[in-house]
């Protein structure tokens, strides 16, 4: 993002421009953030206690005696949920890469914001040129 040249002309500073460069300083350290994202990945993580289907199995009428503990990610893809199975070792992997996507998605959804407002300020600056 270049640096607006609002910080130059910071003596007759009014109000927009401070708030603009409130937003400006916002927005860079939000954008820091994405730096420290580390690998993500789309999901949930789901822990699954199963029946084996088998009539005499204890787990075909006692709940506790369900087998498991099975782990699988599921995420939608083209508006269909999809599930991956994972072992007991990749569960906290994926788990913890789940937890970095929505710390994206939040991250990113702040900066769009940001650079909304940001965007209709340098707009009214730039239209604000025009009349001199
Ligand atoms: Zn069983």
């Amino acid at each position: 993002m270049s640096r607006v040249s609002v910080s130059k002309s910071g003596i007759r500073s009014d109000a927009r421009n401070v708030s603009l460069e409130r937003h400006t300083q916002r927005f860079l350290e939000l954008r820091r953030g994405l730096e420290q994202i580390e690998y993500f990945c789309k999901g949930t993580v789901l822990k699954r206690m199963m029946k084996c289907g088998k009539a005499q199995c204890a787990c075909a009428t006692d709940a506790s005696k369900r087998h498991g503990p099975y782990f699988e990610l599921t995420y939608k893809a083209n508006g269909k949920t999809v599930n991956v199975k994972l072992s007991r070792e990749a569960a906290p992997l994926y788990r913890a890469a789940a937890q970095q996507y929505r710390r994206l998605k939040t991250l990113l959804s702040r900066l769009d914001k940001l650079s909304k407002t940001i965007l209709r300020h340098q707009a009214k600056l730039a239209e604000s040129k025009r009349q001199k």
